[in-house]
């Protein structure tokens, strides 16, 4: 299948939003998709791990997320864990309390998509509908060559899932805030402490309630409609909005540095679309 064709077929984009995050701007975010696909309908939607209807609904939830919870980074998780209650009930008071609270848990980011599958509207799941899941909660994917877990900024695919936090904590920081942090927490570092420490980095680093996460997200949902449409998210130019930065301040850089937003090729292929719906 070509590209035009693929693209053909996405003919709506659906977000569904992260109430724990007040600093990003949805609306924004739609508002700059439609503007690069004039040709598709984009909806926000409510935080789909809120879409529970009843104490049933939430007790299944609750438990296929103690499920997903990775419990030690340097082990991969087993396909059948039975969680344990304790598990489920912090999961239940958290889903109950709406907020979404990050309390640096990481979930692995396969079988968190799963769960955010299941919870889609039956039908929502075709082809022609793009449906991205924006979560406070850290994602992460077990790398076989060094047989750990790693946090994930996106992962694409049906739904695609960004972890805010993800922008925030799986690109690496600079060594020096590195230091710094290590030297501060010799003596004690407190949680504030930690927001303060990230934005006297601010020049280097995304911190949590960032106000640049708004335009950050931008670019990390083009990657997931992008991946739709090329099967390839991510861009070589390291000055493109689709670059897979590893470091924080190939993110930074990306999303805003340099004379232009997209490569070349993507600008093209973004302007094609603009102007006929084809990519
Ligand atoms: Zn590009």
């Amino acid at each position: 299948m070509g590209y035009s064709e693929r693209l053909d077929l996405i003919s709506s984009i659906h977000i569904y939003m992260e109430p724990g995050c007040a600093s990003l701007d949805f609306d924004e975010v739609a508002e700059y998709v439609a503007g690069l696909l004039p040709a598709a309908e984009i909806m926000l939607r409510d935080s789909l791990l809120d879409s529970w209807i009843d104490d049933d609904g939430l007790r299944v939830l609750a438990t296929r997320l103690a499920m997903a919870k990775v419990r030690d980074l340097n082990r991969q998780l087993p396909a059948e864990r039975p969680p344990l209650t304790g598990e489920i009930t912090y999961e239940k008071r958290r889903l109950d309390d709406g907020r979404n609270q990050v309390y640096g848990l990481l979930y692995d980011a396969f079988a968190f998509s799963d769960i955010c599958l299941d919870l889609l509207p039956p039908g929502k799941t075709c082809l022609e509908q793009l449906n991205i899941v924006f979560t406070n909660q850290l994602i992460g994917t077990w790398e076989i060559a060094d047989r750990r877990y790693h946090a994930r900024t996106i992962i694409c695919g049906s739904p695609s899932i960004i972890s805010i936090s993800g922008l925030v904590e799986a690109p690496a920081k600079s060594p020096a805030y590195y230091l710094a942090r290590r030297s501060a927490e010799a003596f004690g570092l407190a949680e504030e402490s930690k927001v303060e420490l990230a934005s006297s980095f601010a020049d280097d680093c995304l911190g949590p309630e960032d106000g640049r996460l708004t335009e950050v997200a931008k670019g990390y949902v083009m990657q997931a409609i992008v991946y739709r449409i090329t099967g390839e998210a991510f861009c070589e130019d390291p000055g493109c909005r689709l670059y897979n930065a590893h470091w924080q301040r190939e993110l930074l850089e990306a999303q805003f540095g340099g004379d232009y937003e997209y490569c070349r090729k993507h600008s093209q292929m973004f302007r094609r679309l603009a102007k006929d719906g084809k990519a």
